[in-house]
């Protein structure tokens, strides 16, 4: 399953992808976290990357793009992966279009997570993750479960909650801007490609991934059972896909063994001989040269 998550910046697409990726077990994609972790190593990428981010705008196409080549060719991603914040313009769509392309791996679903902008104001001041395991939370709508004693399975201490740098109020009114002119136009691209899902992304998390699941076409659907009931099958869809067992014909077959038996004459034939006679086999051909002997 190839999906995007499409959204506004606090629409849920991360908490939901990580939904997707236990119920499916195939990777999330998020170019976010990918540079927030260039940033966090001070690589040449994330020193580049850091300046857009803080100010809420995109980074560039071209870094963007290096990072999604590289990861969606990882073993991981074989089998599928859910693109969480990208393509975030019209030229990354079009670029990841083309690598799919490549890659022979194009896309089931574009599903847009719908929340008006108030609560995607509220959505990201209450957003805070673990500094340690990295889970996310809300306070609002998805707080650590048991509060704030709530235990970190990383260090067995209560879970360290940070706030990202540009969940501040500034940078949230450039982000909300950006995604309006830049990524929004993508709803119309991928709708007009027949691929587009909108859902109503407020309410419940367990709701909204019932609606999300629901969005989601069957060719998608179909490997949650087998992730969920299967871990195994998990390894086997890393495999490149195999090929569909070549189908032997039971004569071939029977030849092989040395069983084969001789056809049946089809019941048309039979008619046919009886009116206008059997032509001479080849035992009768014999039978007739053993006779033609015996009298000389
Ligand atoms: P996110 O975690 O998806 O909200 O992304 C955080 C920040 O990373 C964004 O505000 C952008 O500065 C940057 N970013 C993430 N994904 C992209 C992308 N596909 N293209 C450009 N910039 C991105």
């Amino acid at each position: 399953m190839r999906i995007i998550l499409l959204g506004a910046p606090g629409s849920g697409k991360g908490t939901q992808a990580q939904r997707l990726v236990e119920r499916y077990g195939i990777p999330q994609v998020s170019t976010g976290d990918l540079l927030r972790a260039a940033v966090a190593r001070g690589s040449e990428l994330g020193l580049k990357a850091k300046a857009a981010m803080d100010a809420g705008g995109l980074v560039d196409d071209s870094l963007v793009l290096g990072l999604i080549r590289e990861r969606l060719a990882a073993a991981d991603a074989r089998a599928g992966f859910i693109l969480d914040g990208f393509p975030r313009n019209l030229a990354q769509a079009r670029s990841l279009d083309a690598l799919l392309q490549d890659l022979g791996q194009p896309l089931d679903a574009v599903v847009q997570l719908e929340v008006d902008s108030a609560e995607l104001v509220r959505r990201i001041s209450g957003r805070r993750s673990c500094g340690d395991c990295g889970r996310v939370f809300n306070l609002f709508t998805a707080p650590p479960p048991g509060g704030a004693a709530a235990i970190c399975p990383s260090t067995g201490a209560p879970h360290r909650l940070i706030q990202r740098p540009d969940d501040n109020e500034a940078t949230v009114a450039e982000r909300l801007r950006v995604y309006q002119e830049k990524t929004a136009p993508l709803i119309d691209f991928y709708r007009s490609r027949g691929i587009l899902r909108s859902i109503d992304a407020l309410g419940e998390l367990d709701e909204v991934t019932r609606r999300l699941v629901q969005a989601l076409p069957p060719v998608a659907q179909a490997p949650a059972a087998a992730a969920r009931k299967a871990p195994k099958a998990k390894r086997a869809s890393r495999r490149p896909p195999a090929r569909p067992a070549r189908r032997r014909r039971p004569a071939a077959r029977a030849a092989r063994r040395g069983t084969a038996r001789r056809k049946k004459t089809p019941a048309r034939a039979v008619r046919k001989q009886r009116v206008s006679g059997p032509r001479p086999g080849k035992s009768r051909a014999r039978r007739r040269t053993r006779r033609r002997a015996a009298s000389r």
